[in-house]
């Protein structure tokens, strides 16, 4: 599970760590029944995937490719096929980046060249796709840069962009539904629309909500922080909106010169900020010189895929996934003397359910009708990389993915009497999850927690991106479930103690994994390919099958 994101920024900007609670050792549990056969199965594996042995698993890193290996031979020994065109592995590169100077840029107005000074006016951000970025535009200010009809809101009214520098604020309105912030507080995706609308650069200003959270100030001196996304397959870096690239965050003083002399005064963008009011938009006075040079590292690693073909002529060519992150973050600072983050929560126990839902597969004798890929995914602690990767260039074509279902970190420390399927209500998908809930005596019940937007924050989401019904299976709070999950959340984290001495349940973690069995199953099996429901935020955004 990645961190959320202003977690993220936050972790990525502090030189140390967050200084939370040092925890006492796990205590022994209490002497347990015998594990049976499918217990002991889901065991083995994480105890090996979250042994000290992997040093944490990190991808990019021989400890993952060792994991990665392991998967494979599981695979095999299981009777699964190599899914990646006749390989256990999909390989690509990650891509490590940040900027490699701070850069100049300047305002030109009248004649005159007015320099914006770097760390007090603005700071360049870095673009992989185009790392050697210059533009010179007029700027265009488009409010929070939104485009949304169905909440009838549309930023770029009346507004031409073409061959121009969009100026955004960063972040979103208040009172957007938790989804619509999601979607649209990545700049990655304003860029986009940006892009569609004939933008050549976008520029994010911070907006007040921002400058509460976290400053621009503090911001500006951690700016060349290090970021990760991945590459084509033709080594070319990939960016969402490469034709319009986000390139650069201007603080208060910067607002105050970019929009010096027009139309539109920064002091009534503020206001209507405070007003929670629709700010005021239009073209700036002058033309921006921007840049913006990225330095980018390249390393390679792989997600793991198997497959077991289908047996329905009709269906055998539609692909159901079942996806887990077999990475996780390495080696890091020492807690209690240990330095290892082994992340047995996190994910080794996504992996070992995986591998023992393909057993099930085998072992039932019965072939699914569709095709079914199992994907251990790399790189998802680097933010979804694996995942985004996958959904971008699948091995099989990607109108025929039909349905994603993830497992990250499922909390199994108590006995687990509820579920919650993250986006089971957006798609067909969330009345199988209840059915087969149901054949375990297992409720599904509403995210607990539907502002933390768990929804955008694991691999399930790029599928959901390629508009690919996709869903996370996790455990719910019934009876002790939010106290364990609070706990663990606590105190283990992505922290060295999320490992195998933690109290599993591993009856729970049994009874987690026949569901996410029945589940693929019914999907691999059913006359029809999974739907988005009609209407959905996230099926109409990405055009996915049976949101229209
Ligand atoms: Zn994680």
């Amino acid at each position: 599970m990645k961190p959320n994101r202003i977690f993220l920024a936050a972790a990525a900007l502090l030189a140390a760590p967050l200084a939370l609670a040092q925890t006492a050792p796990q205590a022994p549990a209490p002497a347990a029944a015998p594990l049976t056969p499918e217990q002991a199965a889901l065991k083995a594996h994480v105890q090996f995937l979250a042994s000290d042995a992997l040093r944490g698993r990190e991808a990019g890193t021989r400890d993952y490719d060792v994991a990665a290996e392991y998967v494979a031979a599981e695979m095999l020994k299981l009777g699964l096929a190599p899914g990646a065109n006749g390989s256990w592995f999909q390989p690509f590169k990650l891509v490590a980046y940040k900027p490699s100077e701070k850069a100049k840029w300047s305002l030109v107005r009248g004649g005159t060249e007015i320099p914006l000074q770097f760390g007090i006016d603005f700071v360049n951000t870095p673009a992989p796709a185009t790392p050697d970025f210059k533009a010179e535009g007029g700027v265009v200010f488009a409010g929070y840069g939104i485009v949304y009809p169905e909440g009838k809101r549309d930023d770029y009214k009346g507004l031409d962009v073409r061959g121009k520098i969009v100026a955004v604020l960063s972040g979103v309105p208040k009172g957007l539904p938790n989804e619509v912030e999601a979607h649209f507080g990545d700049d990655d995706q304003k860029a986009l629309i940006a892009q569609k609308k004939g933008a050549i650069a976008v520029i994010v200003v911070e907006s007040l909500a921002q400058r509460e959270q976290f400053p621009f100030e503090t911001f500006a001196t951690y700016y060349d922080y290090e970021r990760t996304g991945w590459a084509r397959p033709d080594g070319t870096a990939y960016a969402t909106a490469a034709g319009a690239p986000p390139i650069g965050y201007i603080g208060q003083a910067g607002a105050e010169k970019l929009f010096q002399g027009g139309r539109i005064k920064w002091a009534d963008v503020l206001a209507a900020q405070r007003k929670a009011a629709r700010v005021p938009t239009g073209a700036l006075t002058g033309t921006l010189k921007v840049a913006s040079k990225t330095r980018l590292v390249t390393q390679g690693t792989r997600s793991v895929v198997g497959l077991i073909p289908g047996s329905d002529p009709a269906l055998k060519d539609e692909y159901v996934v079942l996806s887990a992150h077999l990475d996780h973050v390495g080696i890091g600072d020492p807690v209690n003397g240990d330095r290892i983050y082994n992340g047995a929560m996190d994910n080794a126990i996504g992996v070992s359910t995986m591998l023992e839902v393909a057993r099930k597969f085998v072992a039932s004798g019965q072939k699914p009708k569709r095709s079914m890929l199992f994907v251990a995914l790399a790189a998802e602690e680097k933010g979804l990389i694996g995942s985004d990767y996958f959904a971008h260039y699948p091995p099989v074509p990607r109108d025929k993915l039909v349905a994603d279902v993830n497992m990250d970190m499922p909390i199994l420390t108590y006995p687990v009497e509820d579920l919650v399927a993250l986006g089971g209500e957006r798609s067909s998908l969330g009345p199988v999850i209840a059915a087969a809930a149901a054949s375990e005596g297992l409720k599904v019940v509403p995210d607990p927690a539907p502002e933390e937007m768990f929804f955008v924050r694991s691999d399930h989401y790029s599928f959901v991106k390629s508009g690919i019904p996709a869903v996370s299976l996790d455990t719910g709070p019934g009876g002790a479930g939010a106290e364990a999950q609070k706990k663990f959340l606590a105190e283990n984290y992505h922290k060295p103690s999320d490992q195998i001495d933690l109290p599993f349940d591993w009856n729970s973690a049994a009874k987690y994994m026949r569901v996410n069995y029945a589940v693929a199953r019914a999907l691999t099996d059913a006359p029809e390919r999974p739907r988005w429901n009609k209407g959905d935020f996230f099926g109409v955004q990405f055009g996915g099958y049976g949101a229209q």
